[in-house]
């Protein structure tokens, strides 16, 4: 049973700093102790979803394991791995632990197979309150640089974001948004960006945050603005990217630009977060709300193997997710993080599976290497490359004329995608962006085509 919030704010924010507290410590726990603590949530979310839920009962029977049979971290792996589809295909009744009117929903972009509400329970949330604040407060405070009176600021493109949720979950606290709400809005802010980075400049340069979160591309927009208007009050002391890939000659130019380090996170609604990079920049820190595995023909991948991401959520009560494919690749890192954290560590999300583009069962190219080859000459038009057919891509630079850079560009291209690929070139008079822009997709396996650059 969950308490309703509205009249017991107290309590609500007591847990959240009692989950705040608790994820400072769980990173650092000694490795067994830590696999131990994993391995007791997950066995407590296969029971839940099994006893609460007909599609994760069914979809257990159907993978003939009981709940039981999960005992170890390994055991998993007896369970047939879910996509949104898979899910999709039911009632959301049948996914449902909870009733949806006692949860916090969130609602996923739709970029790989249409969009989907998530449903957190209040517990669930009370934590990624938690993680946000031990996050921001205090663990970054040490990682990043920042401090807690640091004002953080986040562009998104108008869906929820967790500063606006928890700003939104103050305000229903009673007489402690009073307190809360307005020291909140004074230290976080959150600005949508529509088609014009123009639009939003003048609340950002006035707001003058010491933290920013965006994505990759936003924030690469932001940072030409700054150089070419030689922008001084946005100088902020960290940025932090999520919703895209970041490519390294990316992170290199935000760090050139704003003289400050990028750092990169990985979240998802359907699942939360996912997660983080420490002080080191050498890999994503797991979050222990999740089990991560890495995938390549329904086999774990050694260390440095790329292979599909699926994850199972231990926390949310609400909407139980066990091994769901995210559509997401990346590998593990070979060594351990030298920061002390002994959670997984991720060498690298790759991007989406289906921008990769595909030419044969053999020759599968990632995203971000190309994104890398795109992003190096900053000085460089926006561009995008199309996988159009088997054999041929299409490189698109906005721009009216070709220049140089952009002969170089198309030139580097063509050599790395050898001589069976043919690279064409179209010259495209104005951009458009749209919510996430993919610098790289192919139209071989794209379903979707609405967050392409121009449609
Ligand atoms: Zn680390």
């Amino acid at each position: 049973m969950i308490e309703p919030i509205d009249d017991l704010g107290l309590t609500v924010l007591s847990r959240i700093l009692w989950h705040a507290f608790l994820s400072s410590r769980v990173d650092k726990l000694p490795r067994e102790e830590f696999l131990k603590h994993q391995r007791e949530r997950l066995q407590q979310a296969i029971a839940h979803g099994y006893s609460k839920t007909k599609f994760w009962r069914n979809w257990l029977d159907r993978s003939g394991v009981r709940p039981d049979d999960i005992m170890e971290i390994e055991d998993l792996r007896r369970i047939r791995v879910c996509t949104k589809y898979d899910l999709l295909a039911q009632p959301l009744e049948d996914r449902m632990a909870d009733d949806p009117k006692n949860c916090i929903v969130r609602s996923s972009s739709g970029t790989t197979g249409g969009p989907m509400k998530s449903y957190y329970s209040k517990s669930y949330y009370d934590y990624l309150a938690g993680y946000y604040i031990q996050g921001h407060y205090l663990r970054i405070r040490g990682i990043l640089g920042i401090g807690p009176l640091d004002k953080l600021m986040r562009i998104t493109h108008g869906n929820p974001s967790d500063v606006r949720t928890i700003s939104g979950r103050t305000k229903s606290l009673g007489f402690t948004s009073r307190l809360v709400g307005p020291l909140h809005d004074y230290f976080a802010r959150n600005v949508t960006l529509g088609d014009d980075i123009d639009e939003i400049l003048p609340e950002i340069r006035k707001f003058k945050p010491d933290f920013i979160k965006s994505t990759p591309s936003y924030l690469r927009l932001l940072a030409h603005s700054v150089s070419s208007e030689g922008i001084e009050e946005i100088r902020p002391k960290a940025l932090m990217t999520g919703g895209e890939v970041l490519d390294e000659p990316t992170r290199k130019y935000l760090q050139e630009v704003f003289g400050c380090k990028t750092y990169q996170g990985y979240s998802a609604s359907e699942i939360g977060k996912i997660g983080f990079e420490c002080e080191t920049r050498i890999g994503l820190h797991v979050s222990d709300s999740v089990i991560v595995e890495i995938l390549k023909d329904g086999s774990p991948t050694l260390p440095g193997e790329s292979g599909n991401i699926v994850v199972t959520c231990l926390l949310n009560d609400a909407m139980p997710m066990i091994r769901y494919d995210l559509g997401d690749v990346g590998s593990w890192a070979n060594s351990p993080c030298s920061c002390g954290r002994n959670t997984p560590l991720l060498e690298s999300v790759d991007g989406r599976r289906e921008d990769h583009l595909t030419f044969s069962p053999n020759r599968i190219i990632s995203p971000k290497s190309l994104m890398s080859m795109l992003h190096r000459d900053m000085s460089l038009p926006p561009s995008q490359l199309v996988q159009e057919t088997d054999d041929v891509c299409r490189l698109r630079v906005f721009a009216k004329v070709k220049s140089k850079g952009i002969s170089n560009l198309l030139d580097e291209v063509q050599a790395f995608l050898g001589s069976q690929t043919k690279v064409e070139l179209s010259l495209e008079p104005s951009q458009e962006l749209r919510v996430k822009f993919r610098p790289v997709i192919s139209y071989k396996n794209l379903r979707d085509k609405r967050w392409t650059l121009v449609n």
